[in-house]
């Protein structure tokens, strides 16, 4: 449940890429504990909003203040350590190592490489492990190589990478991308269930989907906000109709 405080804040945010404004002036705000899906059309600018708040693009101008604090200039490295976590599309698991193994690395990344070659693990860790092992339903799995995992259990292991490093925001592009209908479903129910532990962005293009899991949906339409709100709402606006249409 949200807690009616902001946790991010996007002010008038723009990046462009030679003369293409990929975000253009946006402003964009969250609130703690809300899971938010942002949709748009190819080329929006949705790709470009969390690797602006990840720290992977620079902004040109504006400001992205986390938790209060003032991000917009910081490594990807010192926002993650801030607390913001990110999960890619494209699969990043050691597919040699145990699914237990690739989430104690992931836990450890923070602190730094060589902390996470040869650190112990303590017992806090271990706990924390098991509880991320139990919510991405991979706790039989432990030993298993990550390697040999379906696909759908590649992502929630992934999911899972993110969330030991105790993220208080997590950023995910298109979790569902790929999946069969039941990982579909199971999906729905981890990324609620992850509002437990962190706030949520995800970008998703189904919108049976976007219905299901989001509290708000953000419509970004060239590099700006066109409007947000509940599913419902956001679906029965004209202008988002239009974007979608090309009209
Ligand atoms: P979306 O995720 O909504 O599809 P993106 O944020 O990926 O949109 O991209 C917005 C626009 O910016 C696109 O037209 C894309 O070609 C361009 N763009 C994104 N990243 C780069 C980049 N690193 N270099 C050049 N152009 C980019």
């Amino acid at each position: 449940m949200s807690t009616g405080q902001s946790i991010l804040e996007v002010h008038d945010v723009s990046v462009s890429f030679d003369k293409f404004k990929a975000l253009d002036h946006l402003n964009f705000s969250m609130l703690e504990g809300e899971l938010r899906v942002v949709i748009g059309p190819n080329g929006a600018g949705k790709t470009t909003l969390l690797d602006v708040i990840s720290g992977r693009t620079r902004a040109d101008s504006g400001q992205i203040r986390f938790n209060g604090q003032d991000i917009t200039r910081m490594a990807d490295f010192q926002i993650v350590r801030r607390g913001i976590g990110r999960k890619f599309q494209a699969p990043s698991v050691f597919p040699d190592l145990s699914v237990s193994e690739n989430l104690a690395l992931a836990a450890r990344r923070k602190r730094g490489v060589l902390a996470a070659l040869f650190q112990r693990r303590d017992p806090e860790e271990t706990r924390r492990i098991n509880e991320v092992l139990e919510l991405i339903d991979l706790g039989r799995l432990r030993d298993q190589r990550a390697g040999s995992l379906a696909h759908g259990q590649k992502q929630w292991l992934e999911i899972g990478m993110v969330l030991v490093s105790r993220p208080r925001l997590m950023l995910i592009d298109e979790p569902i991308a790929g999946m069969t209908a039941s990982e579909v479903a199971r999906t729905a129910g981890l990324l609620r269930q992850l509002l437990g532990f962190c706030s949520v962005l995800v970008i998703e293009h189904d919108m049976n989907f976007v219905r299901e899991i989001a509290d708000r949906v953000s419509v970004f339409h060239q590099g700006a906000l066109l409007t947000e709100g509940s599913f419902d709402r956001v679906r029965a606006d004209d202008r988002v109709r239009a974007v979608y249409l090309g009209t």
